[in-house]
C-alpha cells in the first residue's frame, strides 16, 4: 500500500490512512506500507537547498524551521502516549538538526551536487515514515518502521538512481518478510534509496510509486495499491468535461499512453516491476476509500467502446521545417534532430511529407534559438498555443472507420497534425489550444454516450479534483 503526499499531508490525512490500513489488517491482509513525504515537503526541501547553495543561509534555515514546526505539530496531534511522543519529537529534532548542518555547509560551499540534493530531500520521507509509524501504533496497528535505504538498493545516479533487482529482493526477504510473517506492518518511505555503499540516493521525483511497485514485486504481493487523492483514471479531465467517468479497469499499455498527458495519477513506467510480475495495480482515493478506483492490468479487458480515455496536453508548439531539395537526402533528419539535441529539447510528435517535417515540442524559451539553427538548413516557421489531443483505447487496434468517427465528431475544428501511435492504441492530433476544451467535450459526447458498464463507472458521474 503506497500513500502519496496528500494522503499523509496533515494529522487528518494520516488518520484516514491509518484507518485504511487497519481495515486491510482486519481483513487478514499483511500489508507493507510505503509513504511519500508530507505534501509539498520535497519541493520545500529543494527550495531550501537552492537558497543555501545561492548563499542565502538565513532563507534556507527559515524554510527548514517552518518544516520542523509542521512535522512537530503533526506528531503532537497524532501521538498521545507521552513516552512515544517524546521519542518521536526527539527523532524529528535530530533530523532537522542534521538538515540544518547540511544547509549551513552548503551555504559555505555554494555548490549543490546531485548527491547532496538527494541527501537533503531524503529527510522528507525519512521523517514522514517515522510519524506515520507512530500514528499507526497509536491506532493499534502493530507497525514497525523500516529505513527504505536499507531495502531499496540502486546504482549511484543521484536524483534518478536505477534500482537493482537482486539486492532489493534479498533485502526485502531479510528486512520486510520477517515483519509481515510476524503479522507486523512495515512502514517505510518511498522515493529514497541508497547505493551499495550506503550513500543516500533517490528514484526521481514522484518516485514513491516506484518504491511501492519495487516492494510489491520483491514481496510477490497479491496487489499493489497506490493511494492518492483522486478516484482513479478518468475518461477525461472532469474540470473540462463534467460528465467524465471513472475508468474501472485499464491496461498498463493504455495507462502508459495517458501518463504523458498530465494524467498525474501515476507514472506507469514506475509500476513496470509489478506488471512484469503480473501483480495488479490499483489506484485508490484515500479521501474516498469506498470507491473501488482504477485497476491496471497487464492485458486490456475487452471493451464495447473503442476508447478508454481522452487526454490533452496544452502549451505545445509546432515547428514546420520545409526544404524541398533536401528532405530525402541522407542524414537530413539527423541534422534536424541534432539541433534539438544541442538545445536539449525533447520532441513529442513528428510527421513528414515529401517536402516538410513538422515537429511538436513543449513551448519553451529555447524555440527562437532552435528556429535560428534550423533556419541554416531550411525554411522554418513555428507557432505556439497548440494542444495535443490523445485518444487512448485498446479497441482501436483493428477497428475500421475510427479516424472517420473521430474527425467527424470535431469537424468544426482545424486539425494541424495527426499521428497514430505505433502502439496502435492511441490516436493523436494537434489543434489550436483555444479549441481544445470544446473538442474534448465533443469527442467525449461522441464516444462515451453509452459507456460499457464493465469498464466505466456509469453510476457515479461525479467530478473529482486532480492532485495537482
Ligand atoms: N516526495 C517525492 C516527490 O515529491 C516522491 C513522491 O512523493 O513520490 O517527488
Ligand atoms: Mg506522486
Amino acid at each position: 500500500m503506497k500513500f502519496g503526499g496528500t494522503s499523509v499531508e496533515d494529522p487528518a490525512a494520516i488518520g484516514r490512512t491509518a484507518a485504511i490500513v487497519a481495515g486491510r489488517v482486519a481483513l487478514g491482509k499483511q500489508p507493507v506500507v510505503v509513504v511519500s513525504a508530507m505534501a509539498k515537503v520535497t519541493d520545500q526541501l529543494l527550495r531550501a537547498a537552492a537558497a543555501a547553495a545561492a548563499g542565502d543561509r538565513t532563507g534556507a534555515l527559515a524554510i527548514s524551521s517552518r518544516l520542523r514546526c509542521r512535522h512537530r505539530d503533526t506528531a503532537v496531534a497524532l501521538v498521545k502516549n507521552p513516552t512515544d511522543l517524546a521519542a518521536l519529537l526527539q527523532f524529528i529534532d535530530g533530523k532537522f538538526d542534521s538538515l540544518d548542518e547540511v544547509l549551513r555547509g552548503l551555504a559555505a560551499i555554494l555548490e549543490l551536487t546531485p548527491r547532496i540534493s538527494d541527501l537533503i530531500v531524503s529527510f522528507g520521507e525519512r521523517i514522514s515514515s517515522k510519524i506515520v509509524t507512530a500514528a499507526f501504533r497509536e491506532q493499534g496497528i502493530d507497525a514497525a518502521h523500516v529505513d527504505a535505504r536499507e531495502v531499496i538498493i540502486t546504482d549511484s545516479q543521484f536524483q534518478k538512481a536505477v534500482p537493482q533487482d537482486a539486492p532489493i529482493e534479498k533485502r526485502a526477504a531479510e528486512k520486510l518478510k520477517p515483519l509481515t510473517d510476524a503479522k507486523q506492518v512495515p512502514v517505510m518511505g518511498g522515493f529514497i534509496a541508497s547505493n551499495e555503499a550506503g550513500i543516500t540516493t533517490t528514484l526521481g521525483r514522484g518516485g514513491s510509486d516506484f518504491t511501492g511497485a519495487l516492494v510489491g514485486g520483491a514481496m510477490s504481493a497479491e496487489s499493489i495499491e497506490i493511494w492518492t487523492d483522486v478516484d482513479g483514471i478518468m475518461t477525461s479531465d472532469p474540470r473540462v468535461c463534467p460528465d467524465a467517468l471513472r475508468v474501472k479497469v485499464i491496461s498498463f499499455e493504455e495507462a502508459a499512453e495517458l501518463a504523458y498527458f498530465g494524467a498525474k495519477v501515476l507514472h506507469p513506467a514506475t509500476i513496470l516491476p509489478a506488471v512484469k510480475k503480473n501483480i495488479p495495480v490499483l489506484v485508490l482515493n484515500s479521501r474516498n476509500a469506498a470507491c473501488e478506483g482504477t485497476r491496471i492490468t497487464s492485458l486490456a479487458p475487452p471493451c464495447k467502446s473503442p476508447f478508454k480515455s481522452i487526454a490533452v496536453k496544452k502549451k505545445l508548439s509546432i515547428i514546420d521545417v520545409v526544404a524541398s531539395r533536401m528532405l530525402m537526402t541522407h542524414g537530413y533528419m539527423k541534422s534536424i534532430f541534432d539541433i534539438f539535441d544541442k538545445h536539449q529539447c525533447p520532441v513529442d510528435m513528428v510527421s513528414t511529407s515529401e517536402v516538410s517535417v513538422s515537429l511538436t515540442v513543449d513551448s519553451n524559451d529555447k524555440l527562437p534559438a532552435i528556429a535560428a539553427d534550423l533556419g541554416k538548413l531550411a525554411d522554418v516557421k513555428y507557432e505556439g498555443r497548440k494542444a495535443l489531443v490523445c485518444m487512448v483505447g485498446d479497441d482501436i487496434r483493428g477497428r475500421s472507420g475510427m479516424a472517420a468517427q473521430v474527425f467527424t465528431a470535431i469537424k468544426h475544428v482545424n486539425v494541424r497534425m495527426i499521428s497514430q501511435g505505433a502502439s496502435e492504441i492511441n490516436m493523436s492530433f494537434m489543434i489550436d489550444e483555444d479549441d481544445a476544451d470544446e473538442a474534448v467535450r465533443s469527442l467525449h459526447a461522441a464516444f462515451f454516450q453509452d459507456p460499457d458498464p464493465a469498464i466505466f463507472d456509469v453510476e457515479a458521474r461525479k467530478a473529482v479534483v486532480s492532485e495537482q
